[in-house]
């Protein structure tokens, strides 16, 4: 596992600094898993319609269909568990060959996983 800073050029030219802090602060205002994408330099946030939202995350692909070719990658948070991607959130990946960026409430730190590069990078903004 690689450790970048935020200012990190693979990072910003994935998600900007402003994107990554705002999925902060809404995570942290939240008593669920929020999730969402960046796509074509702007942020859309999804619906989670998790059975069990505090520990995991399911969105609607028609929610995101329509724009699925613009996105860059998906996002969701973490509450209480470690930094690191669950046996849900790989499936996640593999099903929608998406990179995924994990903010972790309780660390306070994000994890990307680059999906072009089978690769993961942990940082904190
Ligand atoms: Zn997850």
């Amino acid at each position: 596992m690689d450790y970048l800073s935020a200012d990190s050029h693979l990072l910003r030219d994935i998600v900007s600094k402003i994107y990554l802090n705002y999925i902060r602060r809404v995570a942290r205002c939240c008593d669920f898993e929020v999730c969402g994408v960046v796509y074509n330099h702007n942020i859309k946030f999804l619906k989670n319609i998790s059975n069990d939202p505090a520990f995991t995350y399911l969105t609607d692909p028609r929610d995101y269909f329509s724009i699925y070719n613009q996105i860059t990658c998906a996002f969701h948070s973490h509450l209480a568990s470690d930094l690191d991607l669950s046996g849900l959130d790989t499936q996640n990946i593999e099903e929608t060959e998406l990179s995924q960026l994990i903010y972790s409430v309780e660390g306070d730190r994000f994890l990307f996983y680059n999906y072009k590069l089978q690769k993961k990078f942990i940082f904190s903004l």
